[in-house]
């Protein structure tokens, strides 16, 4: 049987988790500053904040910008529930549009979208291609005379929203840390990059997230950080680190924050997985997803993704293979014909308005052709790096005898 994508854990790995349950300090400490600095580093960023999930560390940034009832986000329909659901908790409203054939947010349908609600937009870098998202950023910097700030936001004397002046771009970067936009990695395009360590992601501390702040004048990255690690931590103004100094027992909290930050347990993963992200991790996914490429590419039942062009490169994080004409019974049984060969695929995303949820909220999947027409023929085949050639072309044999079988060509 050929999995999906299990994570890449090995004797370095473990060693690096054993350290650090062996060290006496296992919750948010050293290694997790350190995490947070290689990230940094890497991105081309003054500061990334670590935290638990890519949902409650994106969540924090639409309570930080002080989005709620009465407010707007725009998300494409084809994305990942969280994308729209920490919207949703915010008691903002999702306004889902269309995206394009490269399965990323249509930048004219954004900006059709904008309206005086409109506080945040939030493209997503599907599969690791990254969305337009300098247009997005031209886009919310244009439509400035349509944004209406909240008066009076925070009782901490800064209100971002006054501040920023525009919609804010928050970038789902949940598939892409290690992608490239016009040369430079994703994290120094849009005001705030969230990136996932979910155990399926590219890079994974199990479960977690990270934030990396490029807010312009006169937002500063420090006090950003600062900001978001006492609201990562109830408010409270010195961490288990601090507390734990002898003598540095008393606290005081400004703010009911939330609880959501990362441990050292996890950053130990990540320091490892990132340490040789860019010498394996990117090369070995990369060699796959070329070699699905070449298999694929002239055979006109299929039609394969775009992994890069002029301006981007994918993280390749996932092969995101469409059956040519195929409707969605069709792609369905395919599925099941290739799992009848012991070989695992999945579908990215079930779109929002075919989700009970949204559909209940009045979003009608008609009103997405495009989303629509790529869902019903998608199937994301294994990309991961313990993956070998050999399976890779059985991969392949079986995706292109279950299609046979299925489709009759
Ligand atoms: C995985 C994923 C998320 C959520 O990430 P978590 O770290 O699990 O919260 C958000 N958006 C997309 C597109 C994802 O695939």
């Amino acid at each position: 049987m050929i999995p999906f994508s299990p994570p890449r854990i090995d004797d370095r790995t473990i060693r690096a988790v054993e350290e650090t349950l062996r060290s006496g300090w296992i919750t948010t400490g050293p290694r997790t500053k350190e995490f947070e600095r290689r990230l940094a580093a890497y991105c081309g960023v003054e500061r990334v904040i670590a935290l638990n999930s890519w949902t409650n560390a994106a969540e924090l940034v639409l309570r930080w910008f002080g989005i709620g009832p009465g407010d707007e986000v725009i998300v494409p329909a084809y994305t990942y529930c969280a994308t729209a659901n920490i919207v949703t908790h915010v008691g903002a409203k999702p306004v889902l549009v269309d995206v394009l054939d490269d399965f990323t947010i249509d930048p004219e349908a954004v900006k059709r979208a904008l309206s005086p609600r409109t506080k945040c937009i939030i493209p997503v870098d599907i599969g690791g291609l990254p969305a337009r998202v300098g247009e997005i950023m031209r886009i919310a910097e244009e439509a400035t005379g349509l944004f209406t700030p909240k008066l009076n936001l925070r009782t901490d004397g800064t209100n971002p929203q006054m501040r920023l002046g525009r919609a804010l771009v928050l970038s789902d970067a949940a598939h892409s840390f290690g992608a490239r936009i016009g040369g430079a990695p994703v994290g120094k395009q849009a005001d705030i990059t969230g990136f996932s360590f979910h155990a399926v992601k590219n890079l994974t501390t199990a479960e977690g997230g990270a934030l990396a702040f490029r807010l312009p004048q006169p937002f500063d990255s420090e006090e950003l950080y600062r900001f978001f690690n006492t609201f990562s931590l109830h408010g409270q103004n010195k961490d288990a680190l601090a507390k734990n100094q002898p003598g540095s027992w008393r606290y005081d909290v400004a703010f009911p924050g939330f609880k959501c930050n990362m441990t050292d347990l996890q950053a130990a993963i990540g320091l490892v997985e990132l340490e040789r992200y860019d010498s394996e991790t990117i090369p070995r996914r990369k060699a796959i997803c070329e070699r699905y490429q070449q298999a694929f590419t002239g055979d006109a039942r299929y039609i394969p993704p775009v992994l890069r062009d002029d301006a981007r490169e994918s993280s390749y994080h996932l092969f995101m293979l469409r059956l040519n004409g195929a409707t969605e019974e069709q792609r369905d049984a395919v599925i099941a014909a290739i799992a009848r060969r012991e070989v695992s695929v999945n579908v990215h995303f079930i779109p929002l308005p075919l989700l009970s949820f949204y559909k209940g909220q009045g979003h009608a999947i008609s009103s997405f052709p495009n989303t629509h027409r790529l869902y019903q023929a998608e199937i994301s085949l294994p990309v991961y790096y313990d993956l070998t050639d050999a399976q890779v072309d059985e991969v392949v044999a079986a995706v292109k005898a279950a299609t046979r079988e299925v489709m009759g060509a």
